[in-house]
């Protein structure tokens, strides 16, 4: 590319005036090397990356400052874009190796590297800093933490302060979310008392993410002591608090909170939206938005990216419609952030044909939208899509990340694809460098599990670089249930229970293998122990959205005013699937009710109540959108089929694993999930 001569003149006269003004008296540079680097800047701060790029690349004068690279490698992490980045670091190290020895250089490629997902690059810079400072130290336990290696983390944090260097308010900070991630209280309480002595604790931002440590330890009533002492609270502590009572069941602690807030301004409003969405209470989430717009405040950018992920776990399309809406009228369709996430909001809610338009319509893309889409294709089940949309974004010159990687990872398991997978994989690896991170074994393992390489599966996980933890396991015990192995699925769950004794699901789960293969004592060998030890059964919910509200069922729910009429509705649906062939599938009852209760309650699960209120509620012919909290049940699922068939109807249900699109008696999953 070339210089448009527009450019050219204006960068020269806003030079000129630059050393006119400040009478700088040694040997001006000539004109054309501070030209290109000025001309750089300039794109730069316009965000026009590409061109700079392409100056940068094509121009033979060796004098590109370091303040040029610095702001180019800026640019890279504001636009998370990756393959630039790496342009700009062997642009660095090929001609002007003694910059590459600058420690502010080194730190922003540390940076650069960790903000647009390349944690091996990051570190490999890291290594090569000699003098390493606060500053370089905090931009690799960032970098770590954020990928998703908070242990890690906390080992470069110790080897830190072996080396002399001390911990400023930024590096704590970091260290304290490192902590409340492994939930390793020992480790957040020691350091805590350390910092003690050195006035950290003033810092509104430490202050917040010890609130927030002690918090996700358990440790509420310490985290209440810490929050009522910060004198100026942010977001952040107010959200660390929020979420505190929210985790811990105590909404109406959480709500006193909320009331308490001083200023309801866009920044309060968001905070309140986004703690809501963040802490599971999606409900409230959005008639904390419908208050806020009701009171006149503009939504930002940032609500609009809190509020729509609630859309999508709800499943509540007509919503998402509306805020969508707000979004074209608030003049937000060129922010990118928020377009992508409506565009997840739409995939999530199964409406993936919407997703795609709004996706095609998209005039800039960035990595998050690329992976909102291949991730939508992926849990709706469209696995060729989401895999040509992954040639399509590398064909586009976006660099992929882990987050891509486990979305295509996702789509190969979902229609059983394991060579692909594995090739992914050592793809990602090899030529992008993407360290694997939890994610990924777990998709791997998923992935073999569903293909029924039981033992393969078994013989993977314990080769596995990272500690599997029970979310690996919790996969393994869930093919073990879909391939009937109650060996293996015993000694699986004898794990999972060491590593978390009170998990219901890992009760469910096992009870559920037993009952497949008809070990009735088993069955309730089980059971016995779940009632000793307490534990309680999550109860199945469905939710289903009509005139732009969110209606709840549990299982034998009578609460709705219409409950009357879909039961009756249920008993006449009942009758014509039996006609039609259906049989009841009563051994996953457990998975939400008693066996005693079972026969009578097979009928009653949340989801077939949500899909009879659906077909009393809805014109004929529309979809039915159902979302259930736990994974479907085998009889929900073969009767979901027969009811799509009898009404004519496509009704959609996403499950706590994937989405199920049902049509004509057929299910988009192929009776595999
Ligand atoms: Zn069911
Ligand atoms: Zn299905």
């Amino acid at each position: 590319m070339v210089l448009k001569p527009v450019l050219r003149t204006k960068t020269t006269t806003l030079f000129h005036t630059h050393f006119q003004r400040y009478n700088y008296n040694y040997a001006m540079p000539t004109p054309s090397i501070v030209n290109l680097n000025f001309s750089i800047s300039e794109l730069c701060r316009k965000g026009r990356l590409k061109e700079a790029l392409h100056i940068l690349l094509t121009t033979y004068h060796s004098t590109v400052d370091s303040s040029t690279y610095l702001q180019l490698l800026q640019t890279c992490i504001s636009k998370k874009a990756l393959s630039e980045g790496k342009k700009i670091h062997s642009h660095i190290s090929e001609r002007h190796l003694k910059l590459a020895t600058i420690k502010v250089l080194q730190d922003t490629l540390v940076r650069m590297y960790d903000q647009c997902g390349s944690l091996v690059d990051a570190r490999e810079v890291f290594d090569q800093i000699t003098e390493r400072d606060v500053l370089s130290w905090n931009a690799i336990i960032a970098a770590y933490r954020r990928h998703g290696y908070p242990q890690e983390a906390l080992k470069l944090f110790c080897e830190m302060q072996a080396t002399g260097v001390q911990p400023d308010q930024f590096s704590i900070s970091s260290i304290f979310q490192a902590c409340a991630k492994i939930r390793d209280l020992e480790t957040g309480m020691k350091i805590h008392q350390s910092i003690m002595e050195r006035g950290f604790l003033s810092d509104v931002v430490v202050a917040s993410a010890l609130v927030d440590m002690y918090a996700k330890c358990g440790s509420i009533q310490i985290a209440r002591e810490l929050f009522d002492k910060i004198h100026q609270r942010n977001i952040i502590s107010w959200n660390a608090m929020l979420a505190a009572y929210a985790q811990d069941g105590e909404l109406d602690e959480a709500l006193k909170l909320f009331e308490e807030m001083p200023r309801r301004d866009v920044v309060s409003w968001t905070a309140m939206v986004s703690g809501y969405a963040q802490n599971g209470f999606f409900e409230k989430a959005l008639e904390t938005f419908k208050q806020m717009q009701l009171a006149g405040v503009k939504p930002v950018s940032a609500t609009y990216a809190s509020i729509l992920p609630a859309c999508g776990k709800l499943g509540a399309l007509k919503q998402g419609m509306d805020i969508h809406q707000s979004i074209i009228e608030n003049g937000f369709l060129s922010d990118v952030v928020v377009v992508s996430a409506v565009v997840d909001m739409y995939a999530k809610c199964g409406s993936i044909h919407m997703a795609r338009q709004l996706f095609d319509k998209m005039s800039r893309r960035n990595l998050i939208s690329w992976n909102a889409m291949i991730a939508g294709y992926a849990v709706n089940g469209f696995c060729k899509d989401a895999l040509e949309l992954f040639e399509l974004m590398k064909l586009s010159g976006t660099y992929p990340n882990h987050v891509t990687l486990t979305c295509v990872l996702l789509a190969c398991s979902h229609s059983g694809l394991v060579n692909e997978a594995c090739k992914y994989f050592n793809g990602f690896t090899d030529s992008y460098r993407i360290a694997p991170t939890i994610d990924h074994y777990v998709c791997l393992v998923d992935l073999l599990g569903r293909a029924a390489y039981l033992e393969q599966t078994l013989k993977f996980i314990i080769k596995m670089p990272v500690k599997p933890m029970t979310v690996v396991w919790t996969c393994l015990l869930g093919a073990c249930r879909a391939h009937k192995n109650a060996g293996l699925g015993a000694f699986t769950a004898t794990l999972l229970l060491e590593l978390d004794p009170k998990n219901a699901a890992t009760f469910v789960l096992l009870s559920n293998i037993y009952a497949e293969v008809g070990m009735w004592d088993e069955v309730q060998k089980v059971r016995t122990s779940m009632k000793d030890g307490g534990i309680k059964k999550i109860p199945g919910c469905s939710w289903i959205e009509d005139h732009k509200k969110v209606h709840a069922f549990y299982i034998g729910d009578r609460s709705h005013p219409q409950t009357q009429e879909i039961y009756a509705k249920l008993d006449n649906l009942s009758l014509e699937m039996k006609a039609a062939g259906y049989l009841p599938h009563s051994k996953d009852a457990l998975n939400d009710v008693e066996e005693e209760e079972k026969n009578i309650f097979l009928c009653h699960h949340s989801e077939k109540l949500a899909i009879a209120f659906g077909l009393l509620n809805t014109p004929p012919g529309t979809t039915i959108r159902v979302v259930k909290n736990l994974r479907v049940c085998v009889d929900c699922h073969s009767a979901t089929k027969y009811i799509s068939k009898i009404v004519g109807r496509e009704i959609v249900v996403r499950d706590a694993n994937r989405f199920h699109h049902f049509e004509q008696g057929q299910c988009s999953c192929k009776d595999y999930w």
